[in-house]
């Protein structure tokens, strides 16, 4: 029998205060964001040709601002603006249709996100908080346990960077707009649940408040924290919630999620539907095929059964292993018949594509301290 893993503490419980970064115009609403520029001396309407710049015209170089007066550009974009994420590397796979960023924050934090082109669409799947502490034991950054939340504009600024790379044409074969982010990068969104719905109503807001995204083009994945699962049901919000359920029984996921210790997976199926049915929105279920580990028929006829007539998608992941791990994916046959078998109970399945493998951008790789030897650190 294998020793459970166990959740580790947060960093507020060990008595560490972890440092916020500066304020940013991203942290704010339109009217938080003028009322900030009243109180500096401007004109509230600064305010709005600010975030004209940011989030309408992707410009973050106070010197492109030509429309105010060169004096007033430095102060204000000093003031809302203060560069939140430092590009340390940037690396470009599928013939440069997926590149991945590390950033270093303000205080020395690595996070990263990952910039994914289709020939109809430009995805960016972004980090929530840096480190993770969800423990998931096949996830690199479940390894390294959290440093702290990404404050709303850490959050933001990932997607409103990328989306500029995007515009300069850097994602060959894809429209240059991005019209997609999942929170699947480093983190539990859920677990840093206001900043996440902040992030998400700015991502949303239509420019120049926000970045004029849609709500349905927004997924946030979630290892299955119920309060907040519930609690996001009635914001209001019209995104995609994936749950990461990667066992229908409760042994196994005890071990492979273990945070299914505290909300079992009966529980947080029915917050799941209770999402769906509040939203009419479809939940994505996820499902890593870790070989001989949760790939078995029984476990694709039990998770038939707890689905079927639900409003759910499956999405099978091919594990990606991480380094020195014991487990592997699965073979493409069983891969197979778990998805027949699934189709079979009625369930719509899908295997999701691996982007970015070769760049550790694959998902579960995103642990920024594999990359800091490439930082020279
Ligand atoms: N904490 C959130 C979001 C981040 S991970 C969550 O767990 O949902 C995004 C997805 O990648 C999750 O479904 C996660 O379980 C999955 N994942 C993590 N490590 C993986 C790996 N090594 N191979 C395949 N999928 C992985």
């Amino acid at each position: 029998m294998t020793s459970l893993p166990v959740l580790p503490l947060s960093p507020a419980a060990v008595g560490r205060r972890p440092a916020l970064p500066p304020r940013h115009l991203a942290d704010l609403d339109l009217a938080g964001r003028q009322a900030l520029v009243a109180e500096l001396g401007e004109p509230a309407f600064r305010a709005k040709q600010l975030s004209t710049h940011y989030f309408g015209r992707l410009v973050r170089d106070p010197a492109q601002m030509t429309d105010l007066p060169a004096a007033t550009r430095d102060r204000l974009a000093e003031a809302l603006m203060p560069r939140l994420l430092t590009p340390v590397r940037e690396m470009a796979c599928d013939d440069g249709a997926t590149r991945k960023a590390l950033w270093r924050l303000h205080d020395g934090s690595l996070v990263e996100s990952v910039l994914m082109g289709y020939p109809d669409r430009v995805t960016v799947c972004i980090s929530s908080q840096a480190g993770c502490g969800m423990a998931c034991p096949f996830c690199a950054t479940g390894q390294a346990g959290l440093t702290r939340n990404l404050s709303t504009a850490e959050i933001v600024d990932q997607a409103v960077y990328l989306a500029g790379v995007a515009a300069s044409g850097a994602v060959a074969g894809s429209p240059p707009r991005l019209s997609h982010v999942v929170f699947m990068g480093m983190g539990e969104p859920l677990a840093n649940y206001s900043r996440v719905v902040d992030a998400v109503r700015r991502l949303c807001a239509p420019a120049p408040e926000g970045l004029g995204l849609s709500q349905r083009h927004v997924t946030v994945s979630t290892v299955g924290l119920v309060p907040a699962m519930r609690r996001l049901a009635g914001e209001g919000l019209s995104v995609t919630l994936a749950l990461s359920l990667h066992a229908p029984d409760d042994e196994l996921r005890d071990e492979l999620v273990p945070v299914n210790q505290r909300w079992k997976v009966a529980e947080v199926l029915d917050a799941a539907w209770d999402y769906a049915s509040r939203t009419g929105r479809r939940v994505s279920v996820e499902y890593a095929m870790i070989r001989d580990v949760n790939d078995q028929p029984w476990r694709a006829d039990l998770l038939g059964r707890l689905l079927a007539g639900r409003l759910a998608h499956v999405n099978l992941i091919p594990l990606n292993p991480t380094p020195g791990s014991r487990w592997d994916a699965s073979p493409k046959p069983v891969e197979r018949e778990f998805v027949r078998r699934l189709r079979e109970a009625g369930v719509s399945t899908t295997v999701r594509d691996t982007r970015g493998r070769e760049i550790d951008g694959a998902c579960g790789q995103l642990a920024a301290s594999e990359t800091s030897s490439a930082d020279g650190r």
